[in-house]
């Protein structure tokens, strides 16, 4: 993403009542910040917040949080929350890799990747937010029957994570290589930013939804 610096920006993380802080304090008990118990969804990379805003005012009866890296796009989701009375929807000013010192084992239902910076060069594979060791930190957050959706226009960022699920042993459990026009997996779509400039150049869509294997041997100890 080409980023401009919006002054005032790292400042407004720091007082905007719909950014988290000190996240890792709230690991366990994010019911308690929502004030109320329900599915906890998160969108990892989530931009200028497009998906998450028009999810969370579409599904009341679920805890929605998007996380960030970059302030200077934050504060586009913050002001596309800020014109929407809802409760069910904050955001972290965080990396990613902090998810596992974030969420308790099995507090997250459901991860959404949403366009993910592709990291073309191979010394930065770890980056890719599908890369193995990312699906390792999912994995210790993930809800029993907990799931990732991932989209992208992106080719090789979706062969290849079509690859780390599979070293992963995690389960491939839909996949399509043109979600608009695949009526079975584009029902209830949301578009994200990045979705609507890319579909309308032309470029076909891909989503995969995919589980961690399931834990049969520690279940049965
Ligand atoms: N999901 C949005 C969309 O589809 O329009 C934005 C896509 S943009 C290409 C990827 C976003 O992910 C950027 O805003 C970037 O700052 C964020 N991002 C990338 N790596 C991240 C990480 N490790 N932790 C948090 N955010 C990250």
């Amino acid at each position: 993403m080409r980023l401009r610096n919006v002054p005032g920006a790292k400042e407004e993380m720091l007082v905007n009542p719909f950014v988290v802080q000190e996240p890792a304090s709230k690991k366990g008990a994010w019911a308690e910040v929502f004030g109320t118990k329900r599915p906890l969804m998160l969108e990892i990379g989530t931009g200028k917040g497009q998906f998450i805003t028009t999810l969370a005012g579409q599904n009341p009866d679920v805890n929605f949080i998007g996380i960030e890296k970059m302030s200077s796009v934050l504060i586009r989701a913050l002001q596309k929350r800020a014109e929407q009375e809802i409760d069910n929807l904050y955001f972290l000013r965080m990396d990613a890799e902090e998810v596992v010192n974030t969420f308790d084992k099995g507090e997250v239902a459901k991860i959404y990747l949403n366009f993910s910076d592709p990291w073309p060069k191979d010394r930065h594979h770890k980056r890719r937010l599908t890369s193995r060791e990312f699906l390792a930190r999912y994995e210790q957050i993930l809800a029993e029957d907990g799931i990732v959706e991932f989209k992208t226009d992106n080719v090789g960022l979706f062969d290849f994570s079509l690859e780390e699920i599979e070293a992963a042993g995690w389960t491939l459990l839909a996949c399509t290589r043109d979600l608009h026009h695949d009526t079975s997996m584009n029902g209830g779509n949301v578009m994200t930013e990045y979705e609507e400039r890319f579909s309308s150049m032309g470029n076909p869509i891909c989503k995969l939804i995919c589980a961690p294997k399931k834990k049969t041997a520690e279940k049965e100890q």
